[in-house]
C-alpha cells in the first residue's frame, strides 16, 4: 500500500533524519518495517519533502531520476545516519567508523552532481533547478554534523525516531508532541486508572 507522506512523517526537523526515520520501530525486530520498501516511494517522499522541507532546501525541488538505481544510495545513507546520529545523542560523540561510512554514503549521493553547492545562503545551490533526492539527502546528513547542531539532535522518548530539537530551551521530548507526546500520556493515564482499579 502507498504510504501517505504526512507532516507526522516530517518530525525529524531536516531531511537527513526525516529519512533516517523511515524505518519505523527500528528497535523492534519482529515489528519494525521501512517505508523505503517499495522504490516508488522515493519519488513520492522527494515530492512531499520539496514542501515540507522548503525551508531546509531553499525552495530546491527534489526529483528522483531513476528510482531503482537510487535506493540503495539512499538506503546506504539512511542507515549510516541512523547509527551515527543515535549513538551521538546517547554517547554526545561521533564513532569515527560511523562516520567514516556515512561520508562515503555522503559521497556516493553527491557523485556525478555537476552543481554549486554551500554558499551561505542557499546551502543546497539554486533555488530554480530541481536537485536529486540523494544529494540533497547528502547535503542534510553533512550540515547535520556540525556540532552545534549534533548537539540538538535527539530521541523521541516515545517511538525512537531521530530528530532536530530547534526548540529555544532544548527542552523536546518527543518527535512530535501531538502524536508520541499524546500517546505517550494516554499510556500513562491508562496505567494509573489500572493501578487504581487492582487497589
Ligand atoms: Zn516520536
Amino acid at each position: 500500500m502507498a504510504v501517505s507522506w504526512t507532516p507526522h512523517r516530517f518530525s525529524g526537523g531536516v531531511l537527513a533524519l526525516d529519512v533516517a526515520n523511515t524505518v519505523v520501530l527500528r528497535g523492534d525486530p519482529k515489528r519494525r518495517f521501512d517505508r523505503f520498501e517499495d522504490a516508488a516511494e522515493l519519488a513520492r517522499f522527494a515530492a512531499a519533502a520539496s514542501l515540507l522541507r522548503r525551508e531546509e532546501l531553499g525552495g530546491r525541488t527534489l526529483v528522483v531520476e531513476d528510482a531503482p538505481a537510487t535506493l540503495p544510495v539512499v538506503l546506504r545513507m539512511r542507515e549510516a545516519a541512523d547509527l551515527l546520529f543515535r549513538r551521538a545523542v546517547l554517547s554526545g560523540s561521533m564513532d569515527a567508523s560511523h562516520l567514516a561510512e556515512l561520508l562515503a554514503a555522503c559521497a556516493a549521493g553527491l557523485a556525478d552532481l555537476h552543481d554549486d553547492l554551500g554558499s551561505l545562503d542557499r546551502p543546497f545551490g539554486d533555488a530554480v533547478a530541481p536537485l536529486r533526492l540523494e544529494a540533497a539527502l547528502a547535503i542534510s546528513a553533512i550540515t547535520l554534523l556540525e556540532p552545534q547542531r549534533m548537539a540538538r539532535t535527539r530521541i523521541c522518548g516515545h517511538c525512537g525516531w531521530l530528530f532536530l530539537d530547534l526548540s529555544r530551551n532544548r527542552s523536546r521530548v518527543w518527535c512530535d508532541m501531538a502524536v508520541c507526546g499524546n500517546r505517550r500520556k494516554a499510556r500513562r493515564h491508562y496505567l494509573r486508572q489500572k493501578e487504581v482499579q487492582h487497589g
